[in-house]
């Protein structure tokens, strides 16, 4: 870059007698007035004014400043370097034209007034570029802080975790690791090239670079990780749950091929700690909504589970056109258990039913407790054919349960089966309608499966 000399720049004038040159002391008072503080172009504009006014002639001077080294003054054409001086990114250059004659206690003090003036800009550009990333760990830790400060699910979580991460560091990937105690395996990964992340590290070389509290490793850098990891995995720092549970952290190579520095694994930790705690919360929040949707007694979904999750298949069923059936289940005179056998068989009745309801389906069913000893089954997918037929293979299965220890007697059911489209346009059209099948199946003599 060529910088004309700066117009704001101003220094003290020097009477000189013809043919005499400028003292020590006149040059030092001369780069004394260098405003040192000023920005690099002004500073280097006033050094070659400082060197034109001491060497009475025309100067360009150069420096190998980064990114774009700096060249200011008059024009080079039949100028030479006079002098040479330590300077940011390498050596500086005083030019002037190819005749003049410095003498050397001049052309010395030039040069030391001009090595001290750079080396005063390079401490200050260190100091600007260690201000610059201070900053910018702020910025990034500010972010993440303020993006998992909401707890959300944990696969969200996990999602904000990757992106969030991967972003600081302009990662081409990042990946969340758990464990099971053997190794340490993928359990969620941002990839912006679609690299897949299958590889498992053993738990036991785990232990020994990478447990809570520990600072990230660099596995190129650490010989006992090294040999466990595929070169891709650039860095690997350890979540601390808290609870001796440990999960990792892991990037890969970053798109700018800059290695992750000291300052950079500073941040990672920071980061790590952080998204340590957002994750655990996510997932205790995740329990807890489990929690509030599932019957402690049958395992099965609650009455607000199913609300939830028949709206959410009903509203499917009717955007995509497909079919969806409900079956209404109650179970046969189950007064008298409780009346004949008490209360708690009773409940160990219900117990075993829940059971035999959640596992005689499919992974996409759902089998919720609807009310008392009523249940409900919901198939998505499926229409009341084949609705009916899954509920009569659970009729004859609770029929044929034999009476145990917990339960001392054999127990029947009824069905209701309603299904959309045919039998409502609504959810509680579809409700009602698998009511009043369920109403048919008592009627007509109970332990048997009525379509609506
Ligand atoms: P039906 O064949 O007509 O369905 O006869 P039923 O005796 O099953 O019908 P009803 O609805 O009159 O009785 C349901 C009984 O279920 C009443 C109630 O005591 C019992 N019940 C409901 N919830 C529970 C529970 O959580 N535990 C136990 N032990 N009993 C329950
Ligand atoms: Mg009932
Ligand atoms: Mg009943």
């Amino acid at each position: 870059m060529h910088v004309a000399t700066h117009p704001s720049v101003q220094l003290p004038e020097i009477h000189l007698e013809p043919g005499a040159w400028p003292s020590a002391s006149e040059i030092a008072h001369l780069f004394s007035a260098i405003p040192l503080l000023a920005t690099t172009d002004e500073v280097a504009a006033a050094c070659v004014e400082a060197a034109r006014r001491v060497a009475r002639c025309p100067c360009s001077l150069a420096v190998p400043t980064r990114p774009v080294p700096l060249s200011v003054g008059d024009d080079r054409d039949g100028m030479s370097p006079r002098l040479r001086f330590p300077a940011p990114g390498g050596e500086g250059e005083l030019w002037t034209p190819d005749a003049t004659e410095l003498p050397p206690e001049v052309r010395d003090a030039l040069a030391e007034h001009l090595t001290r003036v750079w080396q005063v800009q390079e401490l200050r550009a260190g100091q600007a570029a260690e201000l610059d990333q201070l900053r910018f760990h702020l910025t990034a830790l500010q972010q993440v802080a303020r993006t998992l400060s909401v707890v959300r699910s944990l696969e969200e979580t996990e999602r904000l975790v990757l992106d969030s991460v991967g972003e600081v560091f302009f990662a081409w990937w990042a990946a969340l690791y758990h464990t099971d105690g053997e190794q340490y395996t993928c359990r969620a990964v941002r990839s912006l090239r679609g690299e897949s992340v299958a590889y498992a590290i053993p738990a036991r070389v785990v232990r020994s670079v990478a447990m809570p509290g520990q600072p990230p490793v660099v596995p190129p850098q650490d010989a006992e990780i090294r040999d466990h990891v595929p070169a891709e995995v650039a860095v690997v720092a350890p979540l601390d749950f808290g609870d001796g549970d440990a999960g990792l952290l892991i990037l890969g190579r970053r798109m700018t091929e800059a290695p992750y520095e000291a300052h950079d694994l500073a941040l990672l930790r920071a980061l790590a700690d952080s998204s340590a705690i957002a994750l655990r919360n996510a997932e205790l929040l995740d329990r807890l909504r489990a929690q509030a949707t599932i019957d402690p007694l049958t395992g099965c979904h609650n009455r607000r589970g199913f609300d939830e999750i028949l709206g959410v298949e009903f509203s499917r069923a009717k955007r995509y056109g497909r079919p969806l059936t409900l079956v209404l289940l109650d179970i046969d005179h189950f007064k008298t258990v409780n009346d004949q056998y008490g209360h708690e068989v009773g409940d160990n009745a219900l117990q075993r039913i829940g059971r035999a309801v959640r596992h005689t389906f499919r992974s996409t069913d759902s089998a919720c407790r609807y009310g008392g000893e009523e249940f409900a089954l919901i198939f998505p997918e499926t229409g009341k054919d084949e609705g009916a037929r899954l509920a009569e293979r659970l009729r004859i299965l609770i029929e044929t349960l034999p009476p145990n220890a917990e339960v001392p007697r054999s127990l029947t059911a009824s069905f209701g089966v309603s299904a959309f489209p045919d039998d409502g346009s609504d959810i509680s059209a579809l409700i009602r309608a698998a009511d009043r099948a369920l109403y048919l199946a008592k009627a007509n003599g109970r332990n048997r499966v009525e379509p609506a």
